[in-house]
């Protein structure tokens, strides 16, 4: 990280952590801050959490966790490029799915349904509430006592009526601010990264086709790229040879169209880029050929049946599992008994329930259902 631009994060005009530390010795803040969620239990979990396809179908498919260090890489080009804080960008990224449940959106929209009744459930707050109360790693504070831009990065989305909960994190949504530079690259380096990588898991799993996705024409248009340059490549390079070209244009498109935002806005300090539109983003022509994609994924994939089979399976586990603990709180572990005790037990559950990874929970119902298991 050098000659960071006057509108990018920096120490020093964070507005620093809740509670107050000695500065790194060897680091940046928000180097210390990567470090943490690096070494955060939550972290690790992300290996066995559904991206897409659910861990044990295959090895080769992205898990949350790789596709984590995917939406870090290519947000961290994007901030580098633009002189903006890298590190931040890193952080923000590979915090950015923590709070996801076991079985990707299927498992948070079961979870959300199960707790309607006690304020709801959304992946965005629940990787807040991780790094700011559920880690428990410190003498001196709950959770990863983060930096206030890296907690704003992280909070994405978010409602009016939450936002109203969460005090000076919250207030950008009520006063209808932006977030830094930094947050904006890391939401658009995640699309980036799972429309091409599904593409990818789509195609090595089977359930899509290359004469479907023939179909979507920034697939079709850098698929051509790339035979004519390598006319007799077998399909897995040119799978890779378009994929890479889809991602370098993505890129390369979003970095000239942020550069022309940013000149065109002029922002001085990092308090008027909070106030400008958002400055981050693609071209219409590229944002119009993304939406294309997202939508053919959609459509094919996300619905295949296939996968709707598990997003079943995950809605019947989450919904037992969340009622059982429920209906008897004393079947919950020790932990989540004390948290019940200040919070609520719903809320307790959808902690504990939140915090599993896939085969955890797989095995929990197994423990709690099936006559015979301990
Ligand atoms: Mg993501």
């Amino acid at each position: 990280m050098s000659d960071l631009a006057p509108y990018a994060v920096s120490d020093g005009t964070s507005l620093g952590r809740a509670v107050a530390e000695p500065r790194p010795k060897a680091r940046s803040e928000f180097q210390r801050d990567r470090d943490r969620i690096v070494h955060s239990t939550a972290f690790r979990r992300l290996e066995y959490k559904t991206q897409v396809f659910v861990n044990h179908e295959g090895d080769l498919f992205r898990t949350r966790l790789t596709h984590s260090i995917e939406v870090a890489q290519i947000a961290r080009s994007i901030a580098r490029a633009l002189q903006l804080n890298d590190d931040l960008a890193e952080a923000i990224a590979l915090a950015h799915d923590l709070g996801h449940t076991p079985f990707g959106h299927a498992g948070q929209d079961a979870l959300n349904e199960c707790m309607q009744a006690h304020g709801g459930f959304e992946h965005n707050l629940q990787s807040l509430r991780i790094v700011d109360r559920l880690e428990e790693r410190y003498g001196a504070f709950d959770g990863l006592n983060l930096m206030f831009e890296t907690r704003e990065g992280i909070l994405k989305h978010c409602s009016p009526a939450r936002a109203r909960g969460l005090g000076e994190l919250g207030q950008r949504f009520l006063d209808g601010r932006q977030p830094s530079l930094e947050a904006q690259i890391c939401n658009l380096a995640d699309e980036i990264a799972y429309n091409n990588h599904d593409v990818d898991d789509g195609l090595r799993s089977g359930l899509l086709t290359l004469d479907q996705l023939g179909e979507v024409n920034l697939f079709a248009h850098h698929a051509a790229a790339a035979d004519a340059e390598f006319p007799q490549l077998s399909d897995r390079r040119r799978v890779h040879e378009t994929i890479r070209r889809m991602i370098d244009a993505l890129v390369t498109d979003l970095l000239a169209e942020s550069s022309r935002r940013i000149e065109a806005a002029t922002p001085h300090t990092l308090a008027e880029v909070h106030t400008a539109p958002a400055l981050i983003a693609f071209t219409d022509t590229m944002q119009a050929e993304n939406r294309a994609l997202k939508g053919f994924l959609r459509d094919h994939l996300y619905q295949h049946y296939q996968v709707l089979r598990m997003t079943a399976k995950a809605h019947r586990i989450i919904h037992d599992l969340f009622n059982a603990f429920v209906a008897d709180p004393r079947l919950l572990p020790p932990q989540y008994r004390e948290m019940a005790a200040t919070e609520s037990v719903a809320r307790a559950t959808a902690d504990y329930i939140a915090g599993m990874t896939d085969r955890y929970s797989m095995k929990e119902h197994r423990r709690l259902f099936s006559v015979g298991e301990l």
